[in-house]
Parts: C-alpha cells; sequence; structure tokens
C-alpha cells in the first residue's frame, strides 16, 4: 500500500472496529477490533496518528455494535411461544452506508467483509447464546430480518410441510378452496388443512396435490399424493399419527395415511409426477334410452391402447391454456353391461369425461364416436394412481 493511503487510513472517521472490517480477509483467527488494533499500532509506528472514533461517531456502524444486545432482547423475546431448532439472521442497511462502504473497501483494496455480515455474525451468536438454537445458512426454522432504517425486527417462520396420501369418498368435494367453490363448506383442503392448522398453531393453510380430481369425483384405491403446508406454525413436532386419527375420524368423507413430515421441496416433486391412473365410469346414454352394448363393446375394442388427441376441454379453458394433447389410453375393459361400467387406465393428465363423451368434438376419437352412440359419464372414480 502507497504511504499516501496509510495517512489517509489513519484520518478516515471510523472506529476501530469497522478500520479493522477493511481488512477482514488478511489473518483469519483474528477478529476485526484485532485487526483494526493492530492497523492503528502499525499507523503509529509509521508516524501517523490515526483518528480514534467512538463507535457512536464511526461513519459506518454508527455504533450499531453496542445495540445489537438491545436489538436481541426484542428478538428472544418474540421467538417465545415458537418452536424451532435453527434460525438465521438478515440486516438491512441504509443505501447511504453501504455506498460509504464500498467506497472505503475499494480504496483500500477490496479485501474487507461487509457490515452487514459482521452484524449478522455477532447477532446470530448472541441469539444463539440466549436460546440455544443454532445458526443454519441453508433452511432455518426461522428468518429473523431487522431493518436498521427503521429499527424493525420481523420473523418469518418456515412453513410446516406435512405429505400425505389421501382418499375422497364424496362426489361434493373440491379439492381446493377456489372462489367459485366459496359456498362450499368442505373441500379435501380444508378437511386436512383446518386439523393440521389447529394441532401446530398456525395461521393459515395450503394443499398442494399430486393432481386433482373434478369436485364429483371420488378419489378411492391407493389414494393421491399431497402437501398440506401449515403457515407460520408455533409447533413443529406434531404428532402426526394424533393428526391422521383425527382427520379419519371426522366424518368428513375424507381420509388420510402415510403422513410424514417432510421438506419443501418435495411439493415439487409430487406435482412433477405424471402417473399413470385407472379410472371407473359409469356410463349413461345421452339421448335418453340404454347404453348400446355391442357398439359399447366394439368401441372399447378400438380405444385400446390408442393414442387420443384432446384440445382443452371448455370446462377448464379459463384456467388452462388452449392446447392440443396427446394422450395415451393404455387400457379399457368393460367391467359390467347393467349398469354399463367400464375400467379406464389413461395417461396422466388425460380428460376422462370428455374421452367419453368427445365434448363437442375436442378429443379424438372418443368413446361417443367410436360407438356412434352419445355416451357420457355419470359418475366417476379414481380407483388406482400408479406409483
Ligand atoms: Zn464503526
Amino acid at each position: 500500500m502507497p504511504l499516501d493511503n496509510l495517512q489517509e487510513l489513519a484520518h478516515e472517521r471510523l472506529c476501530t472496529r469497522c478500520r479493522g472490517r477493511i481488512f477482514a480477509s488478511v489473518g483469519h483467527s483474528y477478529t476485526n477490533i484485532q485487526r483494526g488494533e493492530f492497523i492503528e499500532f502499525s499507523l503509529k509506528s509509521f508516524g501517523y496518528e490515526p483518528s480514534t472514533i467512538p463507535e457512536n461517531e464511526c461513519e459506518i456502524c454508527g455504533g450499531l455494535f453496542s445495540q445489537l444486545q438491545n436489538y436481541s432482547e426484542e428478538i428472544v423475546h418474540r421467538l417465545e411461544g415458537y418452536e424451532f431448532n435453527t434460525f438465521l439472521v438478515g440486516t438491512t442497511l441504509s443505501r447511504d452506508i453501504l455506498e460509504k462502504e464500498t467506497g472505503i473497501q475499494t480504496r483500500y483494496g477490496g479485501k474487507g467483509e461487509s457490515l452487514k455480515k459482521e452484524v449478522n455474525r455477532e447477532l446470530g451468536k448472541i441469539i444463539s447464546l440466549r436460546t440455544g438454537k443454532e445458526f443454519d445458512n441453508a433452511d432455518p426454522d426461522i428468518m429473523v430480518k431487522i431493518d436498521v432504517n427503521y429499527m424493525s425486527i420481523d420473523l418469518q417462520i418456515k412453513s410446516l410441510f406435512v405429505y400425505g396420501v389421501y382418499r375422497k369418498f364424496r362426489r361434493d368435494v373440491p379439492q381446493t378452496r377456489w372462489i367459485k367453490y366459496s359456498e362450499i363448506k368442505d373441500t379435501v383442503e380444508s378437511i386436512i388443512g383446518e386439523e393440521a392448522m389447529k394441532m401446530a398453531g398456525g395461521t393459515n393453510y395450503f394443499l398442494h396435490g399430486a393432481g386433482r380430481e373434478d369436485v364429483d369425483v371420488r378419489m378411492l384405491g391407493n389414494g393421491r399424493e399431497f402437501v398440506i403446508e401449515v403457515a407460520q406454525p408455533k409447533i413443529r413436532g406434531i404428532e402426526l399419527d394424533v393428526l391422521e386419527e383425527r382427520i379419519n375420524s371426522s366424518g368428513k368423507g375424507v381420509e388420510v395415511k402415510d403422513l410424514a413430515l417432510v421438506k419443501k421441496p418435495e411439493i415439487v416433486r409430487i406435482k412433477d409426477e405424471r402417473y399413470v391412473k385407472k379410472y371407473r365410469a359409469l356410463l349413461e346414454n345421452t339421448e335418453g334410452g340404454p347404453v348400446d352394448v355391442a357398439r359399447l363393446k366394439s368401441a372399447i375394442g378400438k380405444l385400446n391402447g390408442k393414442v387420443i388427441y384432446q384440445r382443452t376441454p371448455l370446462r377448464v379453458s379459463t384456467s388452462r391454456s388452449d392446447l392440443v394433447r396427446q394422450r395415451m389410453i393404455k387400457d379399457v375393459f368393460l367391467e359390467s353391461e347393467d349398469p354399463p361400467v367400464i375400467i379406464i387406465e389413461a395417461e396422466a393428465g388425460t380428460y376422462i369425461k370428455e374421452l367419453v363423451s368427445g365434448d363437442g368434438g375436442r378429443t379424438k376419437p372418443s368413446l361417443s364416436d367410436l360407438a356412434g352412440q352419445r355416451i357420457q359419464i355419470r359418475e366417476l372414480d379414481v380407483i388406482e394412481i400408479e406409483r
């Protein structure tokens, strides 16, 4: 470093700690205060008298470190009542401080660390000491956010995620709380979510399903995977067998099993699954009269193993983009002639009602086309999801 710079460094209006932080990457076993003391010693040794600035007059930290005990007291107080194992601290500083800091760090070779980093670390140490909880950079249960500009503290509580498999035995329960179903009280989401939220002491809940069935379709067999997310939980270690028992004994027509605490990426995993599904469909002739079983059998034979083309059905076209999709109908067979019931095994994303009705020509071929008769589904069940 040129000697001019040493003179300049001696006159920066910085406290010892902030002078030391400019060289934080030099000498790993020292604190920034120790580094600052070495620098001040060296400056004196070379005949430069460093200006001694008390922390609360320092141009960078402005005495922030002396306030950390107060911050930590308030933070620990706010954390009371939350069950957690890990936390992280994030500090927001004023733009003014950040600009000054960047200027100074650049002037002396960019060997420093940021004030923000040191504040986060020091505050983390104090909170860790007072709560016995661990600092975690990757996936903390609670993120403590401090904004120095407003002296505000905000806790971001990580949601609780519970995986499970559900079955639905009713034809009047939508999967999630959509606006269009607002007059309907029960949803799969509310039946599972209300109990989970109560047990975890959370503030809200969201169901993430591995696909969805229509409101009037029962979900039977081995059930559908889901993750229920509870927002801002106070309790993380909920007893899952108790939760399962409460949902299953509620008499609301939804049952769950295989509950497990999981991490957030599990949502992406189940949403990306493209399982083959098996359905049972009770058919009817829309023109009145019975379904012609001979024609139905012939149509089933032609549909078996066939790829069909489905344009997005009109009934869902407001919420999904209008596309033509190819779907493989892996297996179709007649389970019963009277009443006419068929079993269909199809690729994920096949619109089964439209496969039967033809949806005004938007699905080709359809069972109705192949049978030369207008057929539709009266009752539909998902009977197996092949996992
Ligand atoms: Zn300072």
